[in-house]
């Protein structure tokens, strides 16, 4: 083992951005190491994963893990059982960099607490500084810890902005793929299955940020996001169709100079740059083919076919409970739908309803945001009808 490598707490390591991460760990050269796995469900996977990067611990954060035969972790390789164990490995001296790519609210506490440790986190998470924003940058802030953006806009965003100062930016421009539906006749929306809403045209990802991607409700959270990791004003994000995914955002200044990152689309990328940061190394993402022709589109989102938009921008000048609100609601929606409770049609109104009805506070305490999240969840079920 490279006593230099970077040692990274891969937690979510069985989703969409955990198996990436772990292939691009693997290319590193012993620049990175994966000192630490988590996994929710998918033990076999895990152990697995366990087997081929040989790391300190392993988190399975489901007690289900009590009941799995965990004999196939090699020597060395220590087994964690329950959620607390996501909050306490992140300060250990184990780990210099905390990936944060579980789904979902369950990841805010672990990324939270690898923030007051001190530590450097890659946020893939977005959840998290959609319901909590003001709170994690200003933990960040307090502590001297960095979080780096691994969502491809926002780290796309991130590496523009070095062209200029902070106070120079007009604005950041959200690239969207425009999801499956970008074409389908509006009166067929209602009827969209769950496998047709799980077929992106481009990206490959968990389930959670797909179906968010179809309803547009993912840009909604990426500006809210990027309205909080950034410091900008919500009027100052755009949010722009762009169907080949490869400009993956940009940052437009105050002389009209428009910065863009592009490259395939991979997310290897952007989580490589993150753990690497502030160095680039070559890697294994895909590259721009220079020697064949091709062209990109940008055309501005119809609103009608994306309401979602619309309450983000809403969340994004509101802050306080707002964010926290529309993303539990969201997620709750999201897996009505996925069980095949809820229509797709039906996810953005749930959420504008649960929005509009709760409790708004400016300045909420994280149990405050903890306790609003349960209710908005709970708010769901009044919706539920297939
Ligand atoms: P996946 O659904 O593929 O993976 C989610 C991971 O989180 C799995 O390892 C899962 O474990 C774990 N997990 C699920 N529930 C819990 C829980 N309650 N407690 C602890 N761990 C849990 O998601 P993605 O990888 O697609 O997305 C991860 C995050 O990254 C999301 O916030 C998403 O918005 C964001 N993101 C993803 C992108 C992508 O390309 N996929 C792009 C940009 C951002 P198990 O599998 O064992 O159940
Ligand atoms: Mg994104």
């Amino acid at each position: 083992m490279n006593s230099l490598a970077k040692q990274i707490a891969v937690l979510g390591s069985t989703g969409s951005i955990g198996v990436s991460a772990l292939e691009v760990i693997k290319a590193s050269g012993g620049r990175l190491r994966a000192s630490v796995l988590s996994a929710h469900s998918r033990f076999a996977q895990l152990v697995e994963q366990a087997q081929a990067h040989r790391p300190q611990y392993v988190i399975a954060s489901d007690k289900a893990a009590t009941r799995f035969d965990w004999s196939g972790l090699p020597a060395g390789t220590e087994l964690l059982v329950g959620a607390e164990a996501l909050d306490e490995i992140v300060s250990r001296d184990c780990v210099d960099i905390v990936l944060a790519a579980i789904v979902g609210s369950a990841g805010l506490q672990s990324t939270w607490s690898a923030l007051e440790s001190k530590k450097t986190v890659a946020l893939a998470n977005k959840e998290t500084l959609v319901s909590a924003g003001p709170m994690m940058t200003r933990l960040a802030h307090k502590f001297g810890a960095l979080i780096l953006p691994v969502d491809s806009e926002h780290s796309a965003i991130f590496q523009a902005l070095q062209a200029g100062q902070l106070a120079e930016v007009q604005r950041l421009v959200l690239t969207a793929s425009g999801g499956p539906f970008r074409n389908l006749p509006l009166e067929e929306l209602k009827t969209v299955t769950v496998s047709e809403a799980l077929e992106h045209p481009i990206w490959n990802m968990g389930p959670k940020i797909t179906v968010d991607s179809a309803t547009m409700m993912n840009k909604a959270l990426e500006i809210i996001e990027a309205r909080w990791l950034f410091g900008v004003e919500a009027d100052q994000i755009s949010v722009v169709i762009h169907p080949q995914s490869i400009v993956h955002s940009l940052v437009e200044f105050i002389d009209g100079s428009v910065v863009a990152q592009m490259s395939p689309p991979d997310m290897r990328l952007p989580i490589q740059y993150a753990l690497n940061y502030p160095d680039r190394t070559p890697g294994i993402a895909k590259r721009l083919d220079w020697s064949q022709a091709f062209a990109l589109e940008f055309e501005p989102p119809d609103p009608e076919r994306f309401p979602a938009l619309q309450l983000g921008y809403e969340c994004a000048r509101a802050g306080g409970t707002s964010g926290a609100v529309l993303s539990a609601a969201n997620e709750a929606a999201v897996g009505a739908f996925l069980g095949g409770e809820l229509h797709f049609t039906e996810i953005v109104p749930a959420c504008r309803s649960i929005l509009d009805a709760h409790n708004f506070n400016a300045n909420p305490t994280l149990n405050q945001l903890v306790e609003i999240d349960r209710w908005a969840r709970e708010e769901i079920s009044n919706w539920v009808c297939i």
